[in-house]
């Protein structure tokens, strides 16, 4: 009946009916939680009310300055640090992909047990979140324990290609959706959730990042560079063209102000090929822990001894169990790299708070305050509709109806 109407009224009414359709579709996502219902973004059509985007311009010192624009060939936070890039903080981002479970988080709070970096803040990390399998009690604990909690998509998708062609709603309603389901069944705040990592690293041009703006995120982390990794790359915003190696196209070409790329600047492996991923390194060394120690001190210090660029220790749990001593070898180093004064490990978001307002010397005046969120957890047995199959489920507050989905975060019994 909305249709016909539609044709029948022209373009002004129909806009109006529509935005109508978008706001009923929002109720129903959020139909018991009326607290999320004016934070939730609708997702609109790609095709009405998306202001063209204007192709990304050269980027110059002068029209692009920090804390909101950052130039993605500055090899220094700050011109003026030259020649002290000694007094430059190091920051290490370590990162686990997909979904968190019993196991695996068990191996996360062993891993950053008692680790604290030199201004006595606790040492974090970033878990970019896929939802099928996870544990969102556990989830819970890694938020309260200090660590990030970003996003990684609802379905992880099928492959490669359906990320490559995801256009602007499909890439908008996988990752809205996992902050919803994040927020219901974690407790994790929505305003605590500032990136994102496409799954297969597998970005869709400026799609991406579109997506990124409207949904009010921050940054994303799923460009590899190759070409820029001595001196390695800086963090840096879209406002302008991007001279990043495009490794795994498309890349963006509009000017997207405000949105940061946290560039994942590739490892080096035993036969010098590069990794984005360490558990992407083709030849990693023999499996003892002195081997595996030395080389991730030798992929540390191009980052340490050059521009301090931040370093990226991106990961999937699964790498822990490829061989007998990865995961010592790993808290060995990670262990290490706490006794150094000017190393920082911290989530990819904290890490751009200083890149947006950087020292010289301790980078951060407090440690970022302590989390409370409570968790009322229950263990739920619910179906998922589309194979039928039974999917147990830790969550906090409340079971629901259904294993909650892409167009069915909730998991409302529709
Ligand atoms: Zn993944």
């Amino acid at each position: 009946m909305k249709y016909v109407k539609l044709l029948l009224l022209g373009l002004l009414i129909a806009s109006t009916l529509l935005s109508d359709v978008n706001a009923q579709k929002d109720k129903t996502k959020t139909k018991n939680k009326s607290k999320s219902k004016n934070k939730v973004k609708p997702t609109e059509p790609a095709t009405l009310e998306r202001p063209a985007l204007q192709k990304a311009e050269a980027c110059s010192a002068t029209k692009c300055k920090l804390p909101d624009c950052r130039c993605s060939d500055a090899t220094l936070p700050r011109p003026k640090f030259k020649g002290k890039e000694k007094e430059i903080p190091q920051f290490v981002s370590i990162t686990f992909d997909d979904a968190i479970n019993v196991v695996n988080s068990a191996q996360y709070e062993l891993l950053f047990e008692d680790l604290k970096n030199p201004d006595g803040c606790d040492a974090t990390g970033t878990f970019f979140l896929s939802h099928e399998y996870t544990d969102y009690e556990r989830v819970n604990s890694l938020y309260n324990a200090g660590h990030e909690i970003a996003l990684h998509s609802v379905t992880h998708g099928d492959g490669t290609e359906y990320w490559r062609s995801a256009d602007v709603k499909t890439i908008e309603m996988e990752f809205s959706d996992q902050l919803q389901i994040l927020e219901a069944f974690a407790n994790v705040p929505r305003e605590s959730v500032h990136g994102m990592r496409l799954p297969f690293l597998q970005i869709s041009g400026n799609n991406t990042y579109e997506a990124i703006k409207s949904l009010g995120l921050t940054y994303d982390s799923s460009w590899p560079t190759q070409q820029f990794k001595n001196p390695a790359m800086w963090p840096y915003t879209l406002d302008y063209l991007s001279v990043q190696d495009c490794q795994i196209g498309p890349c963006p070409t509009a000017a997207l102000p405000g949105v940061w790329v946290a560039p994942m600047v590739t490892w080096t492996d035993m036969e010098g090929y590069s990794c984005s991923m360490i558990d992407a390194c083709a030849y990693p060394p023999e499996d003892k822990v002195d081997a595996l120690f030395e080389w991730m001190l030798e992929n540390f210090n191009r980052h340490y001894m050059g521009n301090r660029a931040p370093f990226g220790m991106y990961l999937h749990a699964a790498w822990f169990s490829r061989g007998r001593n990865y995961f010592a070898a790993f808290k060995k180093f990670i262990n290490h790299l706490s006794t150094y004064p000017d190393v920082y490990m911290t989530s990819v978001s904290r890490m751009l708070e200083y890149v947006r307002k950087p020292v010289l010397g301790q980078p951060f005046k407090s440690c970022e305050p302590k989390r409370q969120a409570e968790c009322h957890a229950v263990q739920c047995s619910v179906q998922k509709k589309s194979s039928k199959e039974t999917r147990y489920m830790n969550v906090c507050n409340k079971c629901p109806a259904v294993y909650p989905w892409l167009n069915n975060p909730l998991g409302q019994d529709m």
